[in-house]
């Protein structure tokens, strides 16, 4: 069966790069009835914190993208947690030393910063010096560990080209001494990623491996260590990068990173997934909106691009804006309930008045904190006096029309109907014969003090009569 897993370090919260891959790597195994398993890289003991992890399978969640396996729901290839299969490491590590594949290495920091200054200034590979202890005597490393010398283990890079082919990238081969021997046990016993990766990648029996490109590199030495533990290399996909407007790797510079920051600004989780699903992926069907649940077997490397992504937060808010369409006028209404400032008079209206509300104003926003800019006409007498209110007001109808309503007005206490609304038009037009725009955009504009707004009848019926007074006065 088909294993991807999404394998996130617990530094921070979950970037939207990160959740892009986690979303192909679930979305690939729902598409071959596979298994999505999560993996916490925490071998950096220091930058590693819990809440992070927490954090991060709560943004996940929160996208729809739920884990089959992982630290929270155990699984048959656990533990999920890498600061809690160090003895696994170390076994292998020292597996490798005993079969002559990997080797104790006493160089210290002082003089590994020599030897790389010293083979860069000879124009070698920084790495050129670095495998002096590849040959030393088996007994005589013993004695210096036990002596208790420092050390790491290095891995006996066996000098040959690398090369497989990628789901995204195609064909790649590694030139022949890119890396040097290279460290896969630190010496506070702790591996390093490009070896504890692949040990859990073959143990937890992944058959692929979708992550950014930014990897594509460290494929090299991964692929020495399989070829070490005998385990036949998963297919790789190394997803194309995600890029700015000025067509840089994208970072905190070019706005909000996280996925909490989305969900902490009101995006829909459905709204998000899409949009990401689409950078460096497109739908066989041309389809653009689209549920990311829905897409089954429709999802597959093949559609992968090569080239990198760009960023665009006004494409990801069309894209909000259409997956708040799809909502109830309720749930709509429940998103105003927590954007809008508390204070705010729309806090004291009703539950059917804040529906209908939610019904009228649904398409004239791409976020819901963007309803707070269309407060005003239901909220505030003042007026919005532009050049075409301005007009309207200048016409010789409009006072009349004025002085028409505002006597309709003048004993009600309750807020006005559509009905009423409607009344009032076919007196104006038949009793004082004004029509048209006069008509139209006169009553707006004494109504609701501007020259534009959603539908009339609507807009009057749920501003409450207080201000649609105030105007008339
Ligand atoms: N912990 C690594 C990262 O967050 C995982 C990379 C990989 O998927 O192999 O970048």
């Amino acid at each position: 069966t088909v294993r991807v897993r999404f394998a996130p370090s617990p530094t921070g919260y979950l970037h939207i790069g990160g959740a892009r891959t986690a979303l192909y790597s679930y979305l690939f195994a729902k598409a071959n009835g596979g298994k999505y398993i999560l993996r916490i890289e925490d071998t950096d003991l220091e930058r590693s914190k819990r809440e992070y992890e927490e954090a991060q399978i709560a943004d996940l969640k929160w996208m729809g993208i739920e884990h089959d396996e992982g630290p929270d729901k155990g699984g048959d290839f656990g533990p999920y947690r890498q600061s809690e299969r160090l003895q696994i490491y170390k076994d292998i590590a020292w597996d490798f030393v005993k079969r002559g594949l990997a080797y104790p290495c006493f160089l210290t920091s002082i003089e590994l910063e020599r030897l790389t200054e010293k083979a860069t200034s000879e124009n070698k590979d920084p790495h050129a010096y670095h495998g002096q202890f590849r040959d030393l005597d088996p007994a005589q490393a013993q004695k210096r560990i036990d002596a208790g010398e420092e050390y790491v283990i290095r891995f006996k890079n066996p000098g040959k080209t690398w090369e497989f082919t990628d789901l995204v990238k195609g064909h790649v081969k590694f030139p022949e001494n890119m890396v040097g021997d290279f460290v896969i046990l630190r010496a506070n016993g702790m591996p390093v990623y490009n070896f504890c990766c692949v040990v859990d990648d073959a143990k937890m029996e992944m058959t692929h491996v979708f992550r950014a490109e930014e990897h594509l590199n460290n494929t090299c030495r991964q692929l020495m260590i399989y070829d070490a533990m005998g385990v036949t290399p998963p297919r790789f996909g190394h997803v194309s990068l995600l890029i700015g407007h000025d067509r840089q790797k994208l970072s905190k510079r070019h706005g909000a990173t996280s996925v909490t920051q989305y969900k902490d600004q009101g995006y829909l989780p459905a709204a998000l997934a899409n949009y990401l699903c689409l950078l460096g992926w497109s739908h066989p069907d041309e389809t653009d909106i689209f549920d990311v649940n829905e897409l089954g077997d429709k999802f597959g490397y093949e559609r992968f691009s090569k080239s990198s992504a760009m960023y665009d937060i006004a494409k990801l808010n069309f894209f909000n804006e259409q997956w708040l369409r799809k909502l109830d006028d309720k749930d709509i209404a429940a998103g105003f309930d927590r954007f809008i400032p508390e204070g705010s008079e729309y806090h004291n209206q009703d539950e059917a008045w804040k529906v209908k509300f939610a019904g009228l104003m649904k398409e004239k926003i791409q976020l819901f904190s963007h309803i707070n800019e269309h407060l005003p006409i239901f909220f505030d007498a003042a007026v919005d006096a532009d050049d075409q209110y301005n007009e309207a007001m200048g016409w010789e109808t409009t006072p009349q029309i004025k002085e028409y309503l505002k006597a309709q007005l003048a004993d009600q206490t309750t807020n006005v109907t559509e009905e009423q609304v409607g009344e009032w038009m076919n007196y104006l037009k038949k009793e004082l014969k004004i029509k048209g725009k006069p008509l139209f955009m006169g009553t707006r504009v004494c109504l609701t003090g501007r020259a534009h707004g959603p539908d009339l009848k609507t807009v009057v019926a749920l501003t409450p009569i207080k201000i649609i007074k105030e105007r008339l006065a």
